[in-house]
C-alpha cells in the first residue's frame, strides 16, 4: 500500500477499497500496472490502482458474456432482492462511502452524503421495477391470431461514466441493467474510480453472481474500450460524459450496430421572470449552480433576469456565493471544494478572463485560488456581453454570468441559443407563463421554481447535443430491455 500524508481515518477507508480490476468475480491486477488516484484538494496522490490493458477489458467482456444467460434467467424477484440490498448496504455505509468520495472527487462532505443517498436511491428504485417488466398480449386486427410482444434483457453492455457523481453515475447505470437481467463491464473515469469499486465489491457481498458485473479501470479510456465496442457480442453503450467524446463512442458504435444511450454536456439556462418569489429564486439559483461545486451537467450555466430584477437578483446572488466557504472537503464547514484537476480549473479561469475582457462586471470572485489544490472562487458576474463564451460553453464551474431580458419571447429564445438541452430552471409565480415557458424551452427536464431536478423516480436525459436516451424513472429500465414480438397462429 502506498503511504501518503493523510489521516488515519481517511487511510483506513481508502484502503478498504479494493485496488484491482474485477472481472468474473475475481480481483486481479491490470496488464498495465498501475494509475494514480490523486486527492484533488492537496494534489497528493491518494491510492494506486489496476491500470488495464485492452486485453484486460476483453476479459471482462468475456466474463459478462458467460455470465449472461444464467443472470438473465435469474428471477426478477431474486434479481431485485440483491439490488435492495446493495441500497441498504450503501445507506449503511454512507459516512466511509462520502468520505471516500470527497477524498477523490473534492466535493464536501455533506454533498457526497447527499450522492450517496441519491445513488443507493437508484438501487432501491430499480429494485422495485426488476419484477415490473412487462409485455402485451392482442388479438390481431384480423381476429385470427395473436400478438403477443414480451421484453428480454439487450445483453452485456458497457458502462462508461464520468468522474463528478463518482457513485451516482454507476448506480444509475448498473441498477436498471441487472434489474433488467443484464450483464455489464463498468469504466469509471480514471479521477474518481474508487467509489465504484467500493460498490462493486457491496454487489459481491449482496450476493452478486460471479462476472455480472465486471470493473475496468485504465488510464487510457479510449485504446482501452475500443476492442470492447469492435465486438459483436457486447449489445449495448451507456456513456455519460461530454459531448465529444460522445460522438466519437457514437461512429466507434456504428460499426456494430450497437444500442446506445448518450448522456452528455449540458449549458442550463435558469429563467427568473420579473413575478418571481425572489428569495426562492436566489435559493434556488444557488443550489442549480452550486451544487458540485457547479461540476454538474445540469449546472445553472447562464442565469437570464428580469431587467426590472436583474440587479437585485445578482446583488443577492453574490452574497450568497461571496459568503461561501471554501476549502478541502473534509473540513467542517466547507461548502465549495477544489475543482476535479488543474484542467478543469485552468478551464474556467480562461472562461472567466474572457467575460471580463469583453466588459462584465465582476460582482464577487474572479479569480483561482493559489496553493496546492485546484479551487477557484465562488464568481458572479453581471451585465455580461452577448458573444462572451461563459454563455455559450459549459462552465463546469463555480461561476454564474447573469444577463438581462425584457420579454418573455427573448428570454426562450437566449435560453435555447445553445447546442445543448439538458436541464433549464424556470422562476415565476405566474402558472400560464410557467407552462407557455416549460414547453417552449428545448431541453429534456425542467425544474419549476426549483433548482435542482434529479430524482431517481424521474427520467433524466437530455435534447439536442445533450444526448437522448433516459435513467431513472420508468423509463430508465428502458434502456437495457429488447421487445420481441411472438405471432400466434390461431387458425
Ligand atoms: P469525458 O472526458 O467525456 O469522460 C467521461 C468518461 O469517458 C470517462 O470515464 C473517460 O475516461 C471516458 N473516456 C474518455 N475518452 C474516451 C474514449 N476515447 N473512449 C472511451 N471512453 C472515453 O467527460 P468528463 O470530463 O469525465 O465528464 C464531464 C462531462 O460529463 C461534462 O460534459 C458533463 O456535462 C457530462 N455529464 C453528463 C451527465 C448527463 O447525465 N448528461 C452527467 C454527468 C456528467 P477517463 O477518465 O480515463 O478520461
Amino acid at each position: 500500500m502506498m503511504t501518503t500524508n493523510i489521516a488515519s481515518d481517511e487511510r483506513r477507508v481508502v484502503d478498504s477499497v479494493p485496488h484491482q480490476l474485477l472481472i468474473g468475480g475475481e480481483w486481479r491486477d491490470g496488464e498495465h500496472g498501475l494509475l494514480t488516484v490523486e486527492d484533488p484538494a492537496t494534489g497528493e496522490p491518494l491510492a494506486e490502482i489496476a491500470d488495464a490493458s485492452p486485453a484486460d477489458a476483453v476479459a471482462g467482456l468475456d466474463a459478462a458474456v458467460a455470465a449472461g444467460p444464467a443472470w438473465a434467467a435469474t428471477a426478477p424477484r431474486e434479481r431485485a432482492e440483491i439490488l435492495r440490498r446493495a441500497f441498504d448496504t450503501v445507506i449503511e455505509r454512507t459516512d466511509d462511502l462520502a468520505l471516500l468520495m470527497t477524498l477523490e472527487m473534492g466535493k464536501p462532505l455533506a454533498e457526497s452524503r447527499a450522492e450517496i443517498v441519491y445513488a443507493a436511491e437508484f438501487l432501491r428504485w430499480f429494485s422495485e421495477e426488476a419484477v415490473r417488466i412487462e409485455g402485451r398480449y392482442t388479438v390481431s386486427p384480423t381476429g385470427s391470431g395473436r400478438l403477443m410482444t414480451m421484453r428480454q434483457p439487450v445483453g452485456p453492455s458497457l458502462l462508461i461514466t464520468p468522474w463528478n457523481f463518482p457513485l451516482a453515475m454507476a448506480t444509475r447505470k448498473v441498477g436498471p441493467a441487472l434489474a433488467a437481467g443484464c450483464t455489464v463491464v463498468v469504466k469509471p473515469a480514471q479521477q474518481t474510480p474508487l467509489c465504484t469499486l467500493a460498490f462493486a465489491a457491496i454487489l459481491q457481498e449482496c450476493g452478486l453472481p460471479d462476472g455480472v458485473v465486471n470493473v475496468i479501470t485504465s488510464s487510457q479510456a479510449g485504446p482501452t474500450t475500443e476492442p470492447l465496442l469492435a465486438d459483436q457480442r457486447l449489445r449495448k453503450l451507456s456513456f455519460t460524459g461530454s459531448t465529444g467524446i460522445g460522438r466519437l463512442l457514437m461512429s466507434q458504435a456504428s460499426e456494430t450496430l450497437l444500442r446506445l444511450s448518450m448522456e452528455l454536456g449540458g449549458n442550463a439556462p435558469f429563467l427568473v421572470f420579473e413575478d418571481a418569489d425572489l428569495d426562492a429564486a436566489v435559493e434556488g439559483a444557488v443550489l442549480a449552480k452550486m451544487r458540485n461545486g457547479g461540476e454538474a451537467c445540469t449546472a445553472a450555466n447562464r442565469f437570464h433576469v428580469h431587467e426590472a430584477v436583474a440587479a437585485e437578483f445578482s446583488a443577492r446572488l453574490a452574497g450568497r456565493l461571496g459568503g461561501m466557504k471554501v476549502g478541502r472537503g473534509t473540513e467542517p464547514g466547507v461548502e465549495l471544494g477544489p475543482l476535479v484537476d488543474a484542467k478543469q480549473r485552468d478551464k474556467v479561469a480562461e472562461l472567466v478572463g474572457d467575460a471580463l475582457d469583453r466588459g462584465a462586471k465582476p460582482l464577487t470572485g474572479g479569480r483561482r485560488i493559489d496553493g496546492p489544490g485546484y479551487f477557484f472562487e465562488p464568481t458572479v458576474l453581471g451585465e455580461v456581453p452577448e458573444g462572451t463564451r461563459l454563455l455559450t460553453e459549459e462552465v463546469f464551474g463555480p461561476v454564474a454570468p447573469v444577463v438581462s431580458f425584457s420579454s418573455e419571447d427573448e428570454a426562450i429564445r437566449a435560453a435555447n441559443a445553445t447546442e445543448y438541452g439538458l436541464a433549464a430552471y424556470l422562476f415565476t409565480a405566474n402558472l400560464k407563463r410557467a407552462i407557455r415557458v416549460a414547453e417552449a424551452l428545448e431541453t429534456g427536464m425542467v425544474g419549476l421554481n426549483q433548482g435542482i431536478v434529479s430524482n431517481a423516480a424521474a427520467p433524466f436525459g437530455g435534447v439536442k447535443q445533450s444526448g437522448f436516451g433516459r435513467e431513472g424513472g420508468r423509463e430508465g429500465i428502458a434502456e437495457y430491455l429488447e421487445t420481441k414480438y411472438l405471432a400466434i397462429n390461431l387458425d
